[in-house]
């Protein structure tokens, strides 16, 4: 069977799913993200069965993007063991030797999927901010994914300390960079308590929207997106948008003017789906002129 399919390879599960050509999916697994031979072990048993068309791969990273260095496709400086300088679209490519295949960040592939089809619709342009295990941004511009000598990395950036904040962040290469600062486990790393156990009161969250909002302030200054969509585990605090948009219009102190914060600063159109539905549509992209 013809089919269009997709990964969505995270640091903690892959998804990989084929769809048809209006790019329903059809079938969907969840892989675990172990090592690189046990994982590609089970995401060949998921696509072995299906004549594969193309296939869209968006991966946690930092990747190799630049189609004329040796490592295109690679994984680079990654904490995740077994992973550092693994070869993954060349592993993908040599299973697959028939198989278009697209390949860009998890958050670029999430950012491109909600331009399309979820909460940046009809823009030009848009950047999708992820704040789970760590923080990472996907950039398109003029309806293409955006990128240079490599992919943005606005996860890393560095933000103004609150003046009362003297945590030294989690972020292996930086300490203190936005991720250090405002993901998931500092949350944990700050109060003893994960996320998802924190009281709605508590006042962690009046600094994790400084620093959220700062980021968006940065974003807005340097790209000028039409759209900034928000996902990732820690949004699932329903608070948490308002108190960023606040943080957001309070830092930006009304120097650039930009849509009403309600529906410029946003939460996921595709909830969860974002990633996959951009991967199967980058890769279907490959093959075809998009609509
Ligand atoms: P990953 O980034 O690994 O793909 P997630 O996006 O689910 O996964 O993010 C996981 C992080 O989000 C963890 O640090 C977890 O504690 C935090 N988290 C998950 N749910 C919530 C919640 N409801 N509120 C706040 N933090 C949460
Ligand atoms: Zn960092």
């Amino acid at each position: 069977m013809m089919v269009y399919g997709g990964i969505e390879a995270g640091g903690t599960k892959m998804i990989c799913a084929v769809a048809d050509d209006q790019l329903t999916i059809i079938a969907q697994e969840s892989i675990p993200t172990t090592t690189p031979e046990e994982t590609l072990a089970a995401i060949f048993a998921f696509f072995d069965p299906y004549d594969l068309v193309s296939l869209g791969v968006g991966s946690f990273g930092p990747i190799g993007i630049d189609p004329t260095q040796a490592t295109y496709g690679h994984i680079l400086a990654t904490p995740k063991k077994g992973w550092q300088q693994f070869d993954f679209l060349g592993a993908l490519k040599k299973r697959y030797p028939e198989t278009a295949f697209a390949w860009t960040t998890d958050v670029n592939a999430a950012a491109y999927g909600e331009l399309r089809q979820g909460a940046a619709q009809g823009k030009d342009s848009c950047v999708y901010l992820t704040v789970g295990t760590g923080i990472g941004a996907g950039v398109v511009r003029e309806g293409k994914i955006f990128e240079g000598i490599g992919h943005p990395e606005i996860g890393h950036t560095y933000v103004k300390r609150h003046s009362e904040d003297t945590y030294a962040g989690t972020c292996p290469y930086h300490g203190d960079c936005l991720e250090g600062l405002a993901a998931g486990p500092s949350l944990e790393g700050r109060t003893g308590i994960k996320g998802q156990d924190l009281p709605q009161d508590h006042e962690i969250w009046g600094l994790q929207a400084f620093y959220l909002g700062q980021a968006l302030v940065n974003i807005t200054l340097t790209l000028a997106p039409e759209k900034i969509i928000l996902g990732g585990g820690v949004m699932n605090q329903p608070h948490l948008l308002a108190q960023i948009q606040q943080a957001f219009l309070k830092q930006m102190a009304g120097y650039m003017e930009t849509p009403p914060v309600e529906d410029y600063i946003v939460t996921w159109g595709l909830p969860n789906k974002s990633g996959i539905i951009g991967c199967l549509l980058l890769g279907k992209e490959q093959v075809t002129a998009h609509d």
